[in-house]
């Protein structure tokens, strides 16, 4: 009987003939969301039409290999619409900008074609909205995000409060009989986000939202996703980049149903050893994830593991896309 197995690395790492065997549960959600294959698709095809370089306003998506693949083809990527020449074409990034951002665009003569996510626009609509009420705003979300930072611009700044975690709550100065509309960022937690908005309901009863919040169907179909691996799983593996809110919220999930979660960029980042002793790994992806970064991890466990089981289930998100602007 063998006593122990090597990795690919050469390292030993378990000296039972048990740990040949283990379990893959791949979450349901795999792959680009709607939003973020909208935005992808408008550079490709700015590239394609235009040639490079191709500016765009900020990271397209929070995801280092798209890009760092866009990079190589010829996209620019600024964080200064100065960083830009007079007369060309300017795309927005999925996570949208402040209207700012857009005069700006318009006063250097540049041809703006808007890449925001048609989920995050309609939380900006929903802002403009209260803020012409003349309402007071709270924007649920995490301050140096670059979607919350483009949805703050849409309300009249002394209207506007962000409140970031339940502290922040207390700080609201603005009186408790008011009517106060409240926005979401797309990408928070399903469950802390309803925690938060119980509060402020508390606060403020005649709070007005639209629907349960502004978390879009991505966000809910993914946390659920994963929730689901916990069940089953003894280890859960989080593929997407570190500023990525939506795969760090996975990752924290994971954590809080008390599953060992970690995130991973790509199959660099992933030391197979980790899994030493686990028998049933789970993996999911964030939204702006391509779908190789799965299958490469997937395939470094086939490459240690003699007998591997791979569990699938059909994609819920399959057929929701966005209708894409005249490029
Ligand atoms: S995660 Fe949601 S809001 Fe963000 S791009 Fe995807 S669909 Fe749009």
């Amino acid at each position: 009987m063998l006593k122990c197995v090597y990795n690919i690395k050469g390292n030993r790492i378990k000296n039972q003939d048990e740990i040949f065997f283990m379990e893959i549960y791949l979450a349901k959600t795999q792959g680009f969301c709607g939003g973020v294959s909208f935005a992808v698709t408008i550079v490709e095809k700015m590239l394609e039409k235009y040639g490079a370089p191709v500016y765009v306003y900020h990271d397209i998506v929070h995801n280092t290999h798209v890009v760092n693949d866009f990079k190589k083809r010829g996209v620019i990527f600024v964080e200064s619409l100065a960083d830009v020449p007079s007369g060309k074409h300017i795309v927005f990034s999925a996570h949208g900008v402040p209207p700012s951002i857009v005069q700006e665009a318009q006063k250097r003569n540049l041809a703006i074609i808007d890449a925001t996510c048609p989920l995050v626009a309609k939380v900006h609509r929903e802002a403009v909205k209260y803020s012409q009420k003349n309402i007071p705003v709270i924007l649920v979300g995490h301050k140096n995000h670059q979607e919350v930072i483009g949805t703050a611009g849409y309300v009249q700044k002394e209207l506007l409060s962000i409140v970031e975690t339940e502290k922040d709550i207390a700080a609201l100065s603005f009186p408790c009989d008011s009517s106060v509309g409240v926005i979401t960022q797309t990408t928070l937690s399903v469950d802390e986000t309803k925690y938060i908005i119980e509060k402020l309901r508390k606060k403020y009863p005649k709070l007005v939202l639209s629907g349960s919040s502004d978390l879009c169907y991505a966000t809910q179909n993914r946390q659920d996703a994963v929730k689901e691996l916990a069940k089953k799983c003894d280890f859960i593996i989080v593929c997407g980049s570190k500023n990525s809110s939506n795969s760090n919220r996975l990752r924290e999930i994971g954590e809080q149903c008390g599953v060992k979660s970690i995130i991973v960029d790509s199959v660099d980042d992933f030391d197979v050893d980790i899994l030493e002793n686990k028998k049933c790994v789970g993996i999911t992806s964030g939204a702006s994830v391509p779908r190789f970064v799965v299958e490469d991890i997937v395939k470094r466990i086939e490459e240690t593991y003699l007998d591997v089981n791979i569990h699938c289930y059909s994609d819920p998100e399959k057929n929701i896309t966005f209708k894409l602007p005249e490029i």
